[in-house]
Protein backbone atom coordinates (compact mmCIF):
# COMPACT_ATOMS: atom_id res chain seq x y z
CA UNK A 1 0.00 0.00 0.00
CA UNK A 2 1.55 3.24 -1.02
CA UNK A 3 1.11 6.77 0.60
CA UNK A 4 -0.19 8.25 -2.31
CA UNK A 5 -3.55 5.51 -2.54
CA UNK A 6 -4.48 5.04 0.66
CA UNK A 7 -4.78 7.40 3.78
CA UNK A 8 -4.59 6.68 7.82
CA UNK A 9 -6.77 7.84 9.74
CA UNK A 10 -4.50 9.90 12.64
CA UNK A 11 -7.14 9.34 15.30
CA UNK A 12 -9.07 5.87 14.30
CA UNK A 13 -5.97 4.61 12.58
CA UNK A 14 -8.79 3.44 10.13
CA UNK A 15 -7.40 2.81 6.49
CA UNK A 16 -9.44 5.14 3.75
CA UNK A 17 -8.79 4.54 0.03
CA UNK A 18 -7.52 7.88 -0.92
CA UNK A 19 -10.09 8.54 -3.89
CA UNK A 20 -12.88 7.55 -0.79
CA UNK A 21 -10.97 10.01 1.47
CA UNK A 22 -11.53 13.08 -0.97
CA UNK A 23 -14.82 12.26 -2.56
CA UNK A 24 -15.63 12.78 1.32
CA UNK A 25 -13.88 16.02 1.94
CA UNK A 26 -11.09 15.02 3.74
CA UNK A 27 -12.85 13.78 6.76
CA UNK A 28 -12.34 10.19 7.63
CA UNK A 29 -15.71 7.57 6.90
CA UNK A 30 -14.64 5.74 10.28
CA UNK A 31 -14.30 8.33 12.55
CA UNK A 32 -15.59 11.30 11.59
CA UNK A 33 -12.26 13.30 12.24
CA UNK A 34 -12.29 16.46 9.64
CA UNK A 35 -8.56 16.56 8.45
CA UNK A 36 -6.91 19.67 7.26
CA UNK A 37 -7.65 20.79 4.01
CA UNK A 38 -5.58 23.20 1.89
CA UNK A 39 -7.11 26.34 0.61
CA UNK A 40 -7.10 25.06 -3.26
CA UNK A 41 -9.18 22.13 -1.93
CA UNK A 42 -11.71 24.12 0.45
CA UNK A 43 -12.32 26.17 -2.76
CA UNK A 44 -13.46 23.46 -5.03
CA UNK A 45 -14.97 21.97 -2.01
CA UNK A 46 -17.26 25.23 -1.61
CA UNK A 47 -17.91 26.98 -5.07
CA UNK A 48 -19.06 26.02 -8.21
CA UNK A 49 -16.90 24.17 -10.72
CA UNK A 50 -14.72 26.83 -12.99
CA UNK A 51 -16.35 29.78 -11.13
CA UNK A 52 -13.57 31.29 -9.26
CA UNK A 53 -11.23 34.02 -10.11
CA UNK A 54 -8.45 35.33 -8.21
CA UNK A 55 -8.60 38.62 -5.99
CA UNK A 56 -5.89 41.03 -7.41
CA UNK A 57 -3.45 41.77 -4.85
CA UNK A 58 -1.25 44.78 -4.59
CA UNK A 59 2.47 43.39 -3.91
CA UNK A 60 3.49 43.81 -0.65
CA UNK A 61 7.31 43.76 1.36
CA UNK A 62 8.24 39.92 1.85
CA UNK A 63 10.40 40.63 5.04
CA UNK A 64 9.95 44.18 6.29
CA UNK A 65 12.15 43.67 9.62
CA UNK A 66 15.18 41.76 8.01
CA UNK A 67 14.13 39.34 10.66
CA UNK A 68 15.82 35.84 11.62
CA UNK A 69 16.00 33.52 14.39
CA UNK A 70 18.05 30.06 13.66
CA UNK A 71 17.21 30.99 9.97
CA UNK A 72 16.27 33.82 7.65
CA UNK A 73 12.61 35.09 7.42
CA UNK A 74 13.35 35.11 3.81
CA UNK A 75 14.53 31.27 3.60
CA UNK A 76 11.59 30.01 5.26
CA UNK A 77 9.01 32.07 3.36
CA UNK A 78 10.91 30.59 0.51
CA UNK A 79 10.30 27.63 1.90
CA UNK A 80 6.85 27.53 2.62
CA UNK A 81 6.06 28.64 -0.90
CA UNK A 82 7.50 25.69 -2.40
CA UNK A 83 5.94 23.50 -0.16
CA UNK A 84 2.54 24.74 -0.66
CA UNK A 85 2.95 26.26 -4.07
CA UNK A 86 1.05 29.39 -2.67
CA UNK A 87 2.61 32.75 -2.23
CA UNK A 88 1.13 33.83 1.03
CA UNK A 89 -1.30 31.87 3.73
CA UNK A 90 -4.09 33.05 2.51
CA UNK A 91 -6.12 32.53 -1.07
CA UNK A 92 -8.59 35.01 -2.20
CA UNK A 93 -11.12 34.49 -5.00
CA UNK A 94 -14.50 35.16 -5.82
CA UNK A 95 -16.86 33.00 -7.50
CA UNK A 96 -19.79 31.24 -7.01
CA UNK A 97 -21.70 28.98 -4.68
CA UNK A 98 -24.78 27.06 -6.06
CA UNK A 99 -25.05 30.10 -8.14
CA UNK A 100 -25.18 32.95 -6.02
CA UNK A 101 -21.66 35.15 -5.96
CA UNK A 102 -19.27 35.08 -3.16
CA UNK A 103 -16.19 36.42 -2.19
CA UNK A 104 -14.20 34.67 -0.25
CA UNK A 105 -10.61 34.55 1.92
CA UNK A 106 -9.64 30.75 2.64
CA UNK A 107 -6.56 30.14 4.93
CA UNK A 108 -4.13 27.86 4.51
CA UNK A 109 -2.80 26.32 7.84
CA UNK A 110 0.68 24.30 5.82
CA UNK A 111 1.80 27.73 4.87
CA UNK A 112 3.89 29.47 7.84
CA UNK A 113 1.21 28.05 10.38
CA UNK A 114 -1.46 29.87 8.66
CA UNK A 115 -0.33 32.87 10.30
CA UNK A 116 -0.89 36.69 9.37
CA UNK A 117 1.73 38.99 8.44
CA UNK A 118 1.14 42.18 6.41
CA UNK A 119 1.30 39.44 3.38
CA UNK A 120 -2.05 38.09 4.70
CA UNK A 121 -3.59 41.10 6.21
CA UNK A 122 -3.18 42.94 2.37
CA UNK A 123 -4.66 40.25 0.75
CA UNK A 124 -8.05 40.23 2.98
CA UNK A 125 -8.45 43.54 3.03
CA UNK A 126 -7.89 43.80 -0.76
CA UNK A 127 -10.68 40.85 -0.84
CA UNK A 128 -12.80 42.59 1.71
CA UNK A 129 -12.61 45.98 -0.79
CA UNK A 130 -13.95 43.59 -3.74
CA UNK A 131 -16.95 41.89 -1.52
CA UNK A 132 -17.95 46.00 -0.93
CA UNK A 133 -17.52 47.07 -4.31
CA UNK A 134 -19.55 44.77 -5.79
CA UNK A 135 -21.53 44.14 -2.63
CA UNK A 136 -21.38 40.43 -2.38
CA UNK A 137 -21.17 38.42 0.71
CA UNK A 138 -17.68 38.16 2.36
CA UNK A 139 -16.90 34.62 3.60
CA UNK A 140 -14.00 33.99 5.35
CA UNK A 141 -12.24 30.14 6.03
CA UNK A 142 -9.74 30.66 9.02
CA UNK A 143 -6.91 28.21 10.09
CA UNK A 144 -4.12 29.83 12.03
CA UNK A 145 -1.79 29.85 14.89
CA UNK A 146 -2.13 33.51 15.07
CA UNK A 147 -0.10 36.54 14.28
CA UNK A 148 3.09 35.99 12.23
CA UNK A 149 5.97 37.06 14.78
CA UNK A 150 8.68 37.52 12.35
CA UNK A 151 6.89 40.93 10.83
CA UNK A 152 6.49 42.19 14.74
CA UNK A 153 4.21 45.00 15.38
CA UNK A 154 3.82 45.03 11.68
CA UNK A 155 1.74 41.91 11.98
CA UNK A 156 -0.38 42.96 14.79
CA UNK A 157 -0.95 45.63 13.14
CA UNK A 158 -2.97 43.40 10.80
CA UNK A 159 -5.45 42.66 13.47
CA UNK A 160 -6.78 46.53 13.46
CA UNK A 161 -6.32 46.27 9.97
CA UNK A 162 -8.53 43.67 9.29
CA UNK A 163 -11.13 44.31 11.28
CA UNK A 164 -11.81 47.70 10.19
CA UNK A 165 -12.02 46.27 6.93
CA UNK A 166 -14.96 44.00 8.60
CA UNK A 167 -16.39 47.51 9.86
CA UNK A 168 -16.22 49.08 6.85
CA UNK A 169 -18.82 45.84 5.44
CA UNK A 170 -20.92 46.17 8.32
CA UNK A 171 -21.44 49.50 7.54
CA UNK A 172 -22.51 49.11 3.85
CA UNK A 173 -24.91 46.01 4.99
CA UNK A 174 -22.58 43.44 2.95
CA UNK A 175 -23.39 39.99 5.12
CA UNK A 176 -19.83 38.17 6.36
CA UNK A 177 -19.74 34.66 7.26
CA UNK A 178 -17.18 32.31 8.85
CA UNK A 179 -16.27 29.47 8.99
CA UNK A 180 -13.68 28.61 11.43
CA UNK A 181 -11.64 25.40 11.01
CA UNK A 182 -8.59 23.26 12.76
CA UNK A 183 -7.46 25.24 14.69
CA UNK A 184 -7.91 29.01 14.69
CA UNK A 185 -6.01 30.85 17.30
CA UNK A 186 -4.20 34.13 18.90
CA UNK A 187 -4.63 37.32 16.39
CA UNK A 188 -6.54 35.87 13.89
CA UNK A 189 -9.29 34.07 16.08
CA UNK A 190 -9.03 38.10 17.93
CA UNK A 191 -9.87 39.50 14.65
CA UNK A 192 -11.26 39.08 11.47
CA UNK A 193 -11.64 35.52 11.71
CA UNK A 194 -14.91 36.00 14.81
CA UNK A 195 -16.49 38.87 13.68
CA UNK A 196 -18.70 38.22 10.86
CA UNK A 197 -22.36 38.10 11.35
CA UNK A 198 -22.57 34.33 10.92
CA UNK A 199 -19.88 32.20 12.38
CA UNK A 200 -19.80 28.19 11.83
CA UNK A 201 -17.00 25.67 12.62
CA UNK A 202 -16.20 22.20 11.49
CA UNK A 203 -16.58 19.60 14.26
CA UNK A 204 -13.94 19.24 16.55
CA UNK A 205 -12.42 22.49 15.25
CA UNK A 206 -9.95 24.12 17.99
CA UNK A 207 -10.93 27.77 18.29
CA UNK A 208 -9.54 30.49 20.79
CA UNK A 209 -7.11 33.15 21.72
CA UNK A 210 -4.61 31.41 24.02
CA UNK A 211 -3.59 27.97 23.23
CA UNK A 212 -4.16 25.29 25.53
CA UNK A 213 -0.66 24.50 26.20
CA UNK A 214 -0.01 28.10 27.45
CA UNK A 215 -3.31 28.53 29.69
CA UNK A 216 -2.56 24.92 31.51
CA UNK A 217 0.99 26.29 31.92
CA UNK A 218 -0.05 29.62 33.46
CA UNK A 219 -2.85 28.82 35.77
CA UNK A 220 -2.10 25.34 36.60
CA UNK A 221 -5.12 23.44 35.87
CA UNK A 222 -6.14 20.74 33.91
CA UNK A 223 -9.09 21.79 31.35
CA UNK A 224 -12.44 20.82 30.84
CA UNK A 225 -13.11 18.56 28.58
CA UNK A 226 -13.93 19.45 25.16
CA UNK A 227 -11.97 22.93 25.98
CA UNK A 228 -12.00 25.09 22.63
CA UNK A 229 -13.87 22.85 20.31
CA UNK A 230 -16.42 23.89 18.27
CA UNK A 231 -19.25 22.03 20.59
CA UNK A 232 -17.25 24.03 23.64
CA UNK A 233 -17.98 27.49 22.20
CA UNK A 234 -21.17 26.67 20.69
CA UNK A 235 -22.70 25.98 23.88
CA UNK A 236 -21.36 28.98 25.51
CA UNK A 237 -23.00 30.64 22.97
CA UNK A 238 -19.73 31.92 20.83
CA UNK A 239 -20.29 30.57 17.33
CA UNK A 240 -23.89 29.76 15.65
CA UNK A 241 -22.82 26.57 14.82
CA UNK A 242 -21.30 23.12 14.11
CA UNK A 243 -21.04 22.13 10.30
CA UNK A 244 -20.01 18.99 8.81
CA UNK A 245 -17.92 19.31 5.62
CA UNK A 246 -20.59 17.70 3.96
CA UNK A 247 -23.11 20.51 4.50
CA UNK A 248 -21.27 23.95 4.52
CA UNK A 249 -21.41 24.04 0.92
CA UNK A 250 -25.07 23.86 1.05
CA UNK A 251 -25.56 26.00 4.07
CA UNK A 252 -23.39 29.21 2.64
CA UNK A 253 -25.00 28.63 -0.68
CA UNK A 254 -28.18 29.39 1.54
CA UNK A 255 -26.61 32.20 3.17
CA UNK A 256 -24.92 33.64 0.17
CA UNK A 257 -28.75 33.80 -0.92
CA UNK A 258 -30.44 35.17 2.12
CA UNK A 259 -27.59 37.89 2.28
CA UNK A 260 -27.88 38.70 -0.83
CA UNK A 261 -28.28 42.67 -1.42
CA UNK A 262 -30.19 42.03 -4.60
CA UNK A 263 -32.83 39.76 -2.67
CA UNK A 264 -34.21 42.53 -0.49
CA UNK A 265 -34.91 46.08 0.85
CA UNK A 266 -30.96 48.37 0.48
CA UNK A 267 -29.43 47.68 3.54
CA UNK A 268 -30.63 49.73 6.37
CA UNK A 269 -31.88 52.43 3.90
CA UNK A 270 -35.21 51.55 2.69
CA UNK A 271 -36.32 52.80 -0.47
CA UNK A 272 -35.41 56.29 -1.49
CA UNK A 273 -37.71 58.98 -2.19
CA UNK A 274 -39.75 58.69 -5.41
CA UNK A 275 -37.91 54.60 -6.09
CA UNK A 276 -41.36 52.93 -6.01
CA UNK A 277 -42.05 50.08 -4.21
CA UNK A 278 -39.38 47.98 -2.72
CA UNK A 279 -38.76 44.68 -4.65
CA UNK A 280 -40.41 41.67 -3.30
CA UNK A 281 -42.61 43.37 -1.12
CA UNK A 282 -46.34 43.75 -1.69
CA UNK A 283 -47.92 47.30 -1.22
CA UNK A 284 -51.02 47.79 0.40
CA UNK A 285 -52.91 50.11 -1.69
CA UNK A 286 -52.36 53.72 0.17
CA UNK A 287 -56.12 54.38 0.96
CA UNK A 288 -56.75 50.75 2.39
CA UNK A 289 -54.41 50.94 4.91
CA UNK A 290 -56.26 50.69 8.22
CA UNK A 291 -53.47 51.83 10.87
CA UNK A 292 -51.71 54.55 11.89
CA UNK A 293 -54.34 57.66 10.40
CA UNK A 294 -57.06 56.99 11.83
CA UNK A 295 -58.98 58.40 9.36
CA UNK A 296 -60.38 57.16 5.84
CA UNK A 297 -63.39 54.49 5.37
CA UNK A 298 -66.03 55.07 8.39
CA UNK A 299 -67.22 51.87 7.69
CA UNK A 300 -66.37 48.81 7.61
CA UNK A 301 -62.53 47.89 6.59
CA UNK A 302 -61.40 46.32 3.40
CA UNK A 303 -61.65 42.60 4.01
CA UNK A 304 -57.89 41.44 4.63
CA UNK A 305 -56.56 37.75 3.15
CA UNK A 306 -55.15 37.19 6.68
CA UNK A 307 -58.98 38.08 8.24
CA UNK A 308 -57.46 40.55 10.61
CA UNK A 309 -59.57 41.93 12.88
CA UNK A 310 -59.33 45.29 13.76
CA UNK A 311 -62.27 46.02 15.76
CA UNK A 312 -62.64 44.52 19.25
CA UNK A 313 -66.78 44.51 18.77
CA UNK A 314 -65.91 41.98 16.31
CA UNK A 315 -64.65 39.82 19.15
CA UNK A 316 -66.12 37.85 21.95
CA UNK A 317 -66.46 38.81 25.21
CA UNK A 318 -65.35 36.55 27.85
CA UNK A 319 -63.89 35.28 30.58
CA UNK A 320 -60.14 36.00 30.88
CA UNK A 321 -59.41 32.78 33.18
CA UNK A 322 -60.82 31.12 30.21
CA UNK A 323 -58.02 33.28 27.85
CA UNK A 324 -55.42 32.35 29.88
CA UNK A 325 -56.09 28.35 29.45
CA UNK A 326 -55.99 28.44 25.98
CA UNK A 327 -52.81 30.66 25.46
CA UNK A 328 -50.98 27.97 27.77
CA UNK A 329 -52.75 25.05 25.61
CA UNK A 330 -49.63 22.98 25.53
CA UNK A 331 -50.68 22.30 21.75
CA UNK A 332 -50.12 25.78 20.51
CA UNK A 333 -47.52 25.72 17.49
CA UNK A 334 -44.42 27.17 18.55
CA UNK A 335 -41.80 29.57 16.93
CA UNK A 336 -40.02 26.77 15.29
CA UNK A 337 -43.21 25.69 14.10
CA UNK A 338 -43.99 28.66 12.58
CA UNK A 339 -40.99 28.95 10.95
CA UNK A 340 -41.30 25.50 9.58
CA UNK A 341 -44.79 26.00 8.04
CA UNK A 342 -44.08 29.74 7.19
CA UNK A 343 -40.41 30.11 5.97
CA UNK A 344 -38.36 28.61 3.20
CA UNK A 345 -34.74 28.10 3.58
CA UNK A 346 -34.95 29.15 6.93
CA UNK A 347 -31.46 29.14 8.91
CA UNK A 348 -31.52 28.96 12.38
CA UNK A 349 -28.31 31.14 14.29
CA UNK A 350 -27.55 30.68 17.70
CA UNK A 351 -25.80 32.37 20.76
CA UNK A 352 -25.25 35.73 21.38
CA UNK A 353 -21.57 35.94 21.15
CA UNK A 354 -20.71 36.59 25.32
CA UNK A 355 -21.17 33.62 26.53
CA UNK A 356 -24.48 31.53 26.19
CA UNK A 357 -27.47 29.81 23.87
CA UNK A 358 -30.43 30.81 25.44
CA UNK A 359 -33.03 27.75 24.06
CA UNK A 360 -35.43 29.45 25.17
CA UNK A 361 -35.25 32.39 22.77
CA UNK A 362 -34.73 31.28 18.62
CA UNK A 363 -34.22 32.73 15.84
CA UNK A 364 -32.40 33.29 12.12
CA UNK A 365 -32.92 34.30 8.76
CA UNK A 366 -35.59 32.94 6.55
CA UNK A 367 -38.09 34.31 3.15
CA UNK A 368 -41.79 35.41 3.77
CA UNK A 369 -43.09 35.20 1.05
CA UNK A 370 -39.69 35.30 -1.00
CA UNK A 371 -38.69 38.13 1.16
CA UNK A 372 -36.07 37.50 3.43
CA UNK A 373 -36.95 38.10 6.92
CA UNK A 374 -34.93 37.95 10.34
CA UNK A 375 -37.21 36.06 12.66
CA UNK A 376 -36.94 36.26 16.43
CA UNK A 377 -39.28 34.70 19.47
CA UNK A 378 -40.00 32.36 22.61
CA UNK A 379 -39.62 28.80 22.41
CA UNK A 380 -41.57 26.68 24.37
CA UNK A 381 -40.89 23.57 23.37
CA UNK A 382 -43.52 20.81 22.50
CA UNK A 383 -43.40 17.44 25.00
CA UNK A 384 -42.15 17.69 28.46
CA UNK A 385 -38.71 16.96 27.53
CA UNK A 386 -38.12 19.91 25.26
CA UNK A 387 -39.86 22.00 26.92
CA UNK A 388 -37.44 21.50 30.09
CA UNK A 389 -34.97 21.92 27.57
CA UNK A 390 -36.17 25.22 26.74
CA UNK A 391 -36.42 26.47 30.10
CA UNK A 392 -40.61 26.32 29.43
CA UNK A 393 -40.01 29.44 27.37
CA UNK A 394 -38.42 31.31 29.98
CA UNK A 395 -35.39 33.04 28.62
CA UNK A 396 -32.20 34.19 30.15
CA UNK A 397 -30.50 37.15 29.73
CA UNK A 398 -28.50 35.45 27.01
CA UNK A 399 -31.76 34.84 24.87
CA UNK A 400 -32.57 38.48 24.67
CA UNK A 401 -28.62 38.97 23.93
CA UNK A 402 -28.94 36.80 21.46
CA UNK A 403 -32.50 38.74 20.11
CA UNK A 404 -30.30 41.71 20.01
CA UNK A 405 -27.62 40.51 18.09
CA UNK A 406 -30.56 38.89 15.45
CA UNK A 407 -31.75 42.29 15.59
CA UNK A 408 -28.61 44.28 14.84
CA UNK A 409 -27.57 41.99 12.14
CA UNK A 410 -31.55 42.70 10.37
CA UNK A 411 -30.10 46.23 10.66
CA UNK A 412 -27.37 45.87 8.90
CA UNK A 413 -28.82 44.01 6.05
CA UNK A 414 -31.84 46.21 5.92
CA UNK A 415 -34.26 42.64 6.95
CA UNK A 416 -37.89 43.46 8.19
CA UNK A 417 -38.06 42.04 11.52
CA UNK A 418 -40.57 38.85 13.03
CA UNK A 419 -41.52 38.35 16.58
CA UNK A 420 -43.12 35.83 17.82
CA UNK A 421 -44.30 36.51 22.10
CA UNK A 422 -45.23 33.83 24.01
CA UNK A 423 -43.17 33.13 27.36
CA UNK A 424 -44.63 32.98 30.44
CA UNK A 425 -41.89 35.39 31.63
CA UNK A 426 -38.09 36.25 31.87
CA UNK A 427 -36.62 33.39 34.06
CA UNK A 428 -36.68 34.20 37.85
CA UNK A 429 -32.86 32.78 38.48
CA UNK A 430 -29.85 33.18 40.47
CA UNK A 431 -27.84 33.10 37.52
CA UNK A 432 -29.94 35.37 35.15
CA UNK A 433 -30.24 37.57 37.86
CA UNK A 434 -26.07 37.84 38.13
CA UNK A 435 -26.18 38.02 34.30
CA UNK A 436 -27.89 40.90 34.13
CA UNK A 437 -31.48 39.69 33.09
CA UNK A 438 -33.25 43.30 34.01
CA UNK A 439 -30.01 45.20 32.03
CA UNK A 440 -30.92 42.71 29.27
CA UNK A 441 -34.31 43.34 28.88
CA UNK A 442 -34.15 47.09 29.35
CA UNK A 443 -31.27 47.28 26.27
CA UNK A 444 -33.88 45.32 24.18
CA UNK A 445 -36.37 47.80 24.33
CA UNK A 446 -34.53 50.91 23.77
CA UNK A 447 -32.71 48.77 20.83
CA UNK A 448 -36.06 48.21 19.20
CA UNK A 449 -36.89 51.60 19.76
CA UNK A 450 -34.34 52.69 16.97
CA UNK A 451 -34.10 49.53 14.72
CA UNK A 452 -34.32 51.47 11.19
CA UNK A 453 -36.45 48.10 9.47
CA UNK A 454 -39.95 47.40 9.70
CA UNK A 455 -40.83 45.22 13.02
CA UNK A 456 -43.63 43.61 13.29
CA UNK A 457 -44.51 41.66 16.72
CA UNK A 458 -47.13 38.93 16.88
CA UNK A 459 -48.13 37.71 20.68
CA UNK A 460 -48.83 33.93 19.61
CA UNK A 461 -49.31 32.56 23.27
CA UNK A 462 -48.36 34.05 26.63
CA UNK A 463 -47.22 37.36 26.32
CA UNK A 464 -45.53 37.45 30.14
CA UNK A 465 -44.61 41.12 31.44
CA UNK A 466 -41.20 42.64 30.45
CA UNK A 467 -40.09 38.87 29.36
CA UNK A 468 -42.44 39.50 26.39
CA UNK A 469 -42.11 43.12 25.47
CA UNK A 470 -38.41 42.74 25.27
CA UNK A 471 -39.55 41.28 21.77
CA UNK A 472 -42.86 43.63 21.36
CA UNK A 473 -41.44 46.95 20.72
CA UNK A 474 -42.97 46.83 17.14
CA UNK A 475 -44.37 48.89 14.33
CA UNK A 476 -46.91 46.67 14.02
CA UNK A 477 -48.13 44.74 17.19
CA UNK A 478 -50.52 42.03 16.65
CA UNK A 479 -51.73 39.15 18.40
CA UNK A 480 -53.69 35.73 17.77
CA UNK A 481 -57.25 35.58 18.66
CA UNK A 482 -56.47 33.11 21.68
CA UNK A 483 -53.34 35.12 23.26
CA UNK A 484 -52.98 36.89 26.13
CA UNK A 485 -50.73 39.72 27.14
CA UNK A 486 -50.14 41.28 30.60
CA UNK A 487 -48.16 42.88 33.07
CA UNK A 488 -47.91 39.96 35.41
CA UNK A 489 -49.41 36.56 35.46
CA UNK A 490 -53.03 36.57 37.08
CA UNK A 491 -51.56 33.95 39.90
CA UNK A 492 -48.48 36.62 40.60
CA UNK A 493 -50.88 39.22 40.45
CA UNK A 494 -53.63 37.50 42.91
CA UNK A 495 -51.31 36.72 45.04
CA UNK A 496 -50.17 40.32 45.71
CA UNK A 497 -53.18 42.18 45.29
CA UNK A 498 -55.44 39.37 46.71
CA UNK A 499 -53.42 37.89 48.69
CA UNK A 500 -54.27 34.57 47.33
CA UNK A 501 -53.01 32.37 44.40
CA UNK A 502 -56.50 31.27 44.53
CA UNK A 503 -58.40 34.44 43.65
CA UNK A 504 -56.19 33.92 39.88
CA UNK A 505 -59.64 33.41 37.76
CA UNK A 506 -60.70 37.13 39.44
CA UNK A 507 -57.38 38.67 38.59
CA UNK A 508 -57.34 37.32 34.79
CA UNK A 509 -60.48 38.87 34.37
CA UNK A 510 -59.20 42.36 36.28
CA UNK A 511 -56.53 42.35 34.18
CA UNK A 512 -57.75 42.79 30.71
CA UNK A 513 -55.54 40.67 29.04
CA UNK A 514 -57.34 38.72 26.12
CA UNK A 515 -57.81 40.05 22.85
CA UNK A 516 -60.61 41.76 22.83
CA UNK A 517 -59.36 44.14 25.71
CA UNK A 518 -55.85 44.64 24.20
CA UNK A 519 -57.58 46.10 20.89
CA UNK A 520 -59.55 48.22 22.79
CA UNK A 521 -56.93 49.33 24.42
CA UNK A 522 -54.71 49.58 21.70
CA UNK A 523 -51.91 47.76 23.28
CA UNK A 524 -52.81 45.24 19.70
CA UNK A 525 -52.83 46.87 16.14
CA UNK A 526 -54.69 44.00 15.10
CA UNK A 527 -56.20 40.43 15.74
CA UNK A 528 -55.07 37.20 14.29
CA UNK A 529 -57.98 34.76 14.12
CA UNK A 530 -57.69 31.30 15.10
CA UNK A 531 -58.85 28.35 13.10
CA UNK A 532 -61.38 25.92 14.69
CA UNK A 533 -61.00 25.42 18.51
CA UNK A 534 -57.94 27.09 18.27
CA UNK A 535 -54.15 27.23 16.99
CA UNK A 536 -53.71 24.03 18.42
CA UNK A 537 -56.23 22.05 16.41
CA UNK A 538 -55.04 23.25 13.04
CA UNK A 539 -51.28 24.62 13.65
CA UNK A 540 -50.87 24.85 9.50
CA UNK A 541 -53.68 27.22 8.93
CA UNK A 542 -52.91 29.41 11.99
CA UNK A 543 -49.31 29.71 10.29
CA UNK A 544 -50.90 30.74 6.99
CA UNK A 545 -53.10 33.16 8.55
CA UNK A 546 -50.43 34.56 10.71
CA UNK A 547 -47.74 35.01 7.78
CA UNK A 548 -50.40 36.30 5.86
CA UNK A 549 -51.26 39.00 8.18
CA UNK A 550 -47.93 39.99 8.91
CA UNK A 551 -46.48 39.89 5.25
CA UNK A 552 -49.45 42.43 5.46
CA UNK A 553 -48.18 44.01 7.64
CA UNK A 554 -44.79 44.26 6.35
CA UNK A 555 -46.10 45.73 2.93
CA UNK A 556 -47.80 48.56 4.80
CA UNK A 557 -44.53 49.29 6.51
CA UNK A 558 -42.10 49.01 3.50
CA UNK A 559 -43.09 52.18 2.04
CA UNK A 560 -41.48 54.40 5.30
CA UNK A 561 -38.05 55.59 5.15
CA UNK A 562 -35.97 54.29 8.26
CA UNK A 563 -36.70 58.06 10.21
CA UNK A 564 -40.41 57.85 9.13
CA UNK A 565 -40.66 54.23 10.52
CA UNK A 566 -39.15 54.97 14.01
CA UNK A 567 -40.56 57.98 14.60
CA UNK A 568 -43.98 56.25 13.98
CA UNK A 569 -43.13 53.54 16.49
CA UNK A 570 -41.80 55.97 18.74
CA UNK A 571 -45.21 57.78 18.80
CA UNK A 572 -47.40 54.85 18.95
CA UNK A 573 -45.67 54.02 22.29
CA UNK A 574 -45.21 57.30 23.42
CA UNK A 575 -49.43 57.68 23.19
CA UNK A 576 -49.99 55.16 25.72
CA UNK A 577 -51.53 56.94 29.04
CA UNK A 578 -52.68 60.23 27.13
CA UNK A 579 -56.06 61.00 28.16
CA UNK A 580 -58.46 60.46 24.57
CA UNK A 581 -59.42 63.39 23.07
ZN1 LIG B 1 -10.86 8.08 11.74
Amino acid sequence: MRGVEWVRCSRCAEMVYGKRFARELGVCPGCGLHTRVGAGQRIEQLFDEGSTEPIETPPTVDDPLGFADDRPYVDRLREARLKTGLDEAVVCVRGTIEGHPAVAVVMDFRFMGGSLGTGVGERIVAAAEVALAERVPFLLVTASGGARMQEGALSLMQMAKTSQAMAELDEAGILTVGVVTDPTYGGVAASFATLPDVLLAEPGAHIGFAGPRVIKQTIGQDLPEGFQTAEFLRDKGLIDGVQPRSALRSTLARLCALGSPESGPAPGSGPAPGSGPVPGFELGSETGSVFGTGTGSAGTPEPRASGLILRPEELPVRNGWTAIQLARHLGRPTTLDYAGYMLEEFVELHGDRLGGDCPAIVGGIGRLDGVPIVLVGHQKGRDTRERVERNFGMPTPAGYRKAARLMRLAAKLGRPVLTLIDTPGAYPGIEAEENGQAWAIAENLRLMSSLPVPVVAVVTGEGGSGGALALGVADRVLTLSNAVYSVISPEGCASILWKSGAEAPRAADALGLDARELLGHGVVDGVIPEPGEGAHTDPARSAQLLGAAVAEAFGELAVHDPKKLVAERRRRFRRFGSAPR
